[in-house]
């Protein structure tokens, strides 16, 4: 794990999660005491000793994927401390995950875990997180704001500029208007569960709305045409992504399309 000090309370951890050629990267950030996110499964260990180095008092976890929750039954567990999560992924929470082969090899199983509910805003003694809804890439995904600080933690609402698949759960339409929702808020840096800290933040947030925006256009003209969604498919992302394969159309251009 690469740690890295932003401020005296605050750290963030990247690492990469699963086996050659399947590897992702995987970020998560200690803030006064809380973590946010709890990594994947096939980094249990690191995350554990990450913990163990540093003083929990809460965790918040953006969504209940398995690259997020990973060693939330383990914390729940030893420390004792509340682990908040949407209310409605409490009850997907409390059984194990069961994923597809491709996703286990990245991440691996999540354990079942008591969560408890997420707040309206989680406090440590020196900050103030609003919890802020954002489907999108999953329909309770929700993201955490220190307005006072400018900080926006955005679990999988940014990731990248730019994307050209989606996974099953997401919702590219839900995604537009929860970006749409979170730039009207005051904050300059992300810190995103993934690609980890992005200075100039919400330039790069409405960089991919931008994108989203554009795409839908051109979804909608084809649409016009009278053309079906894979035939839309077929002419806007001509080339396969390794994951489409590989997911057997779970992560695909294709959910893009149907959901935009
Ligand atoms: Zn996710």
């Amino acid at each position: 794990m690469i740690i890295k000090k932003i401020e005296n309370d605050f750290i963030s951890a990247k690492t990469k999660s699963g086996i050659y050629p399947f590897k992702l990267d995987i970020c998560l950030y200690i803030v006064d005491g809380l973590l946010i996110d709890a990594g994947s499964g096939a980094i249990l260990k690191k995350t554990r000793s990450l913990i163990k180095g540093n003083k929990i008092n809460s965790v918040a976890l953006t969504h209940v994927h398995e690259d997020h929750t990973g060693a939330a039954a383990w914390i729940k567990e030893s420390l004792q401390v509340p682990v908040y999560l949407h209310r409605h992924s409490i009850a997907e929470a409390s059984m194990k995950s069961s994923i597809p082969l491709y996703r286990w090899l990245v991440w691996r199983n999540r354990d079942a875990f008591t969560a408890d509910p997420m707040p309206e805003f989680i406090e440590t003694d020196k900050y103030r997180f609003d919890v802020i809804n954002a489907p999108g890439h999953h329909q309770d995904h929700v993201v955490f704001h220190e307005k006072s600080r400018g900080w926006l933690f955005s679990g999988d609402l940014y990731v990248s500029r730019r994307q050209a698949v989606a996974f099953k759960d997401e919702n590219i339409g839900d995604a537009i208007v929860s970006i749409q929702k979170i730039l009207e808020l005051d904050f300059d840096t992300i810190f995103c569960g993934h690609s980890g800290i992005q200075k100039k933040g919400k330039e790069k947030l409405r960089s991919k709305l931008d994108y989203f925006l554009t795409l839908q256009e051109k979804v909608r003209a084809l649409e016009k045409e009278g053309l079906e969604s894979r035939e839309i498919d077929r002419r806007l992302f001509p080339k396969k992504n390794l994951w489409t394969v590989l997911s057997g159309g779970e992560w695909s251009s294709l959910n893009m399309v149907k959901t935009i």
